[in-house]
């Protein structure tokens, strides 16, 4: 028998990823994963992108490159950041991550000791939990509401606890409720952070996949202490299988982010992060993004529409302005991971809330996707659901 770490020891087989497995079989409607629609990735495009790459710098494009990325796509995103993010920042204020999952490893990593606090919003992103349980962290839930996480909720724990080093936080539609924080929010946030030492993560992989709603100033662009780091990604607007996001701090966090990003990656693909900027610099990426929310919004408008319709009313759901996920609460009696095997018999599945809560509970929930499965099948899936709630309700 193989010795395993401590850490790895907790790495069990879970019935809910026993449960996601089975969603995958290619009769299920799935709206469980968090996939963009792969209809829209421009491949055609890549193809040229691919020989202008080799055409003009040869071996050179696959050599080894720098820890904190190359210089022409980091300027390449220092102007996204200005024109969607309304952040002004320089290529040495910017690394290049192995999409912005490798981010929150990292700084994990390097801000939080075992035993110390990260506060985060309450639900929250899986991913980001399952990258900061290696530091062995606490967790704290900050109570939110249909704006986004409560300010003096907020205040009241970090005067409380000054073991907090991390406050985790996505404003724009949320993953996993496709929330958005207004901007007065935004502003009380910052208000409260500014009393005490501590550093805010805002993750914004879905800033641009936005569909009824005008662009709002991120944390970061109201960030006059340094105290913010912005977490971006090429994963939702262009294609997530080339791995790249981006890391916005101030140069201490950056400093000591680089020195452990060597030693996980060395850095990141050096060709994936050609052929991004060499899409950027070729071809019209807001025509593409536009493209990409035209089609999301109406699937969005599609599954509220069949919720209204198929659903029991005791069901609510989030109306999100962007993004890729709506939630789904259910009356208090009701447990969405009971209810996911009678959801697979009739193939149509969803993730079930519970895991979005660092610690535990509020089974009442359930996450869908709506940006991956084409429009008939949200409609019948969705029927399909709401078949299985009513049932369930009537019982
Ligand atoms: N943060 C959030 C909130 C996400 O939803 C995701 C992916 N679904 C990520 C980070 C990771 O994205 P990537 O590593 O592909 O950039």
């Amino acid at each position: 028998m193989t010795k395993f770490s401590d850490f790895a020891n907790t790495l069990q087989a879970s019935d809910i990823a026993e449960l996601l497995a089975l969603t995958e079989k290619p009769e299920v409607i799935s709206f469980a994963g968090g996939l963009p629609a792969p209809e829209l990735f421009p491949i055609e495009e890549m193809k040229q992108v691919d020989q202008a790459i080799y055409e003009k710098e040869g071996r050179q494009a696959v050599q080894y490159g720098t820890t904190e990325g190359d210089v022409p796509l980091r300027e390449e995103i220092a102007k996204r950041m200005k024109k969607s993010f309304f952040v002004d920042c320089e290529p040495k204020d910017i690394v290049v991550t192995t999409g912005s999952q490798q981010a929150l490893f990292i700084l994990s990593q390097i801000l939080v000791n075992k035993d110390e606090t990260i506060a985060m919003e309450s639900p929250s992103y899986m991913g980001a939990i399952m990258a900061f349980d290696p530091v062995r962290p606490k967790y704290i839930e900050v109570p939110t509401d249909d704006k986004g996480i409560v300010p003096e909720e907020l205040d009241a724990i970090l005067a409380k606890d000054d073991s907090v080093r991390m406050i985790y936080v996505i404003p724009e539609f949320q993953n996993p409720t496709g929330i958005t924080w207004p901007v007065e929010r935004r502003k009380a946030f910052m208000d409260v952070i500014n009393k005490y030492d501590v550093v805010v993560v805002e993750d914004d992989p879905y800033g641009e996949i936005r569909y009824d709603i005008e662009k709002l100033p991120s944390l970061k662009s109201m960030d006059t202490q340094g105290k913010v780091v912005f977490l971006g990604s090429f994963s939702k607007i262009f294609m997530p299988g080339l791995r790249l996001g981006w890391t916005i701090a101030n140069p201490e966090i950056i400093d000591k982010f680089v020195k452990f990003k060597q030693a996980v990656d060395l850095g990141t693909s050096t060709f994936g992060q050609r052929q991004a900027a060499y899409y950027c610099q070729m071809f019209d990426m807001d025509a593409h993004i536009k493209e990409i929310n035209a089609l999301y919004a109406k699937r969005r408008d599609l599954m509220c529409e069949s919720m209204k319709k198929y659903f029991p009313k005791e069901c609510t759901f989030t109306y999100p302005q962007g993004g890729l996920f709506t939630w789904v609460t259910l009356p208090k009696e009701l447990d969405a991971k009971e209810l996911m095997p009678k959801c697979l018999e009739k193939d149509v599945a969803y993730v079930p809330g519970g895991i979005f809560y660092p610690n535990g509970g509020n089974g009442n929930h359930f996450r869908l996707n709506y940006s991956n499965m084409p429009e008939d099948r949200i409609v019948e899936g969705i029927k399909r659901l709401g078949e299985v709630l009513t049932e369930a309700l009537a019982k």
